[in-house]
């Protein structure tokens, strides 16, 4: 990322005021830390700032400062406000809901670290080499000359820690750490994040875990595994969205396994399904197949259609990719 390319968006950013932030369905880490963040800058510079979301943030995150700011887009709000979008490759990854609307707004801006990114807007500050968003966030942090308080920190690594996956995933860079080791300096209190994020599993993630692992599938190299989890399943556990955070990474983690899927109804006709591959595989390209995007490592998509058509679609594709026609 080039200090010229960060310098004049925050040029573009520091002129005007009234923003709103908006960051993508089903909430990670990395979207709302970066949103809040990246608010609590603009507030520093005498910016008006709102925080939306059209999902609920994940309980796993109310330790945040500032998250009860967090709220849902009204069909009047978006007209003159000045939108930032955090962490999405394309506008519908904030919701279908908002595409109707978001032209409205005044100027269009998108800080974003996918591969995939349509680079949608005004102004775009898109660096796929960055593990998060939030550590394009600190850039423009530390352009800006707002200083790097305790809330920034938290915010900042938070997004660090959950997209690199306590950075064990392979987009953690040297620069990475440099970053975490700055923000922990300035206060991020990482033991309590930590603790917040990885200590507190509640039950109902348990239950899908014990789920998970009765039931995972397997290609014939065992090369791929996947996990389908149907609406009734789901309901029978009581699992939210917010619960399956992390549920596919076991069914990457595993011996001899290159690709990990995982297949979740959403409605009758709509199934969310999250990639993550190891090394061999490119899942952003297997995700684009299917609409879908995200990174080389981590990538999703929604398939309209049910259940089984896109268990077999889906992964007779991943499986073709991953141990080749002979399979
Ligand atoms: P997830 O499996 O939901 O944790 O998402 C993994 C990665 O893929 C994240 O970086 C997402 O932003 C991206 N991603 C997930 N779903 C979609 C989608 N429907 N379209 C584009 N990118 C997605
Ligand atoms: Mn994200
Ligand atoms: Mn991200």
């Amino acid at each position: 990322m080039k200090n010229q390319e960060i310098k004049n968006f925050l040029a573009k950013l520091q002129e005007l005021d009234d923003f709103a932030i908006i960051g993508h369905i089903n909430p990670d880490g990395d979207t709302i830390g970066s949103a809040l963040a990246l608010a609590f800058m603009l507030e520093s510079l005498g910016k008006k700032v709102e925080l939306w979301n059209l999902d609920p943030v994940p309980e796993l995150y109310h330790f945040l400062p500032g998250v009860q700011r967090f709220s849902c887009p009204q069909a009047g709000d978006w007209q003159g406000k000045n939108l930032i979008f955090v962490d999405c490759s394309e506008p519908k990854r904030c919701g279908d809901e908002i595409l109707p609307y978001y032209r409205q707004a005044s100027t269009l801006f998108n800080i974003d670290h996918h591969i995939s990114n349509k680079l949608f807007a005004d102004f775009n500050l898109v660096v796929p080499e960055r593990a998060a968003s939030g550590e394009i966030i600190y850039e423009l942090v530390k352009m800006s000359g707002v200083p790097l308080s305790r809330e920034i920190a938290t915010c900042l690594y938070v997004t660090i820690v959950t997209d690199t996956g306590s950075f064990r995933f392979p987009n953690t860079t040297a620069s990475t750490f440099r970053i975490a080791a700055e923000l922990k300096e300035a206060g991020a209190d990482t033991e309590t994040i930590n603790h917040q994020i990885y200590e507190e599993i509640p039950p109902e993630t348990l239950a899908v875990l014990g789920y998970a692992f009765a039931h995972f599938q397997y290609s014939p190299q065992r090369k791929v595994c996947w996990l389908v989890l149907d609406k009734q399943t789901l309901t029978r556990l009581q699992a939210r969205d917010e619960h399956l955070e992390g549920i596919v990474n076991y069914a990457k983690a595993q011996k001899g396994v290159e690709v990990g899927i995982l297949l979740r109804e959403a409605e009758p006709d709509l199934v969310k399904v999250s990639f993550r591959s190891k090394k061999a595989v490119d899942v952003n390209a297997l995700a684009q197949i299917f609409g879908g995007g995200g990174h080389q490592r981590a990538a999703g998509c929604r398939y309209r259609g049910p259940l089984t058509e896109a268990e077999q679609k889906i992964i007779e594709q991943a499986i073709l990719i991953t141990e080749g026609a002979g399979a």
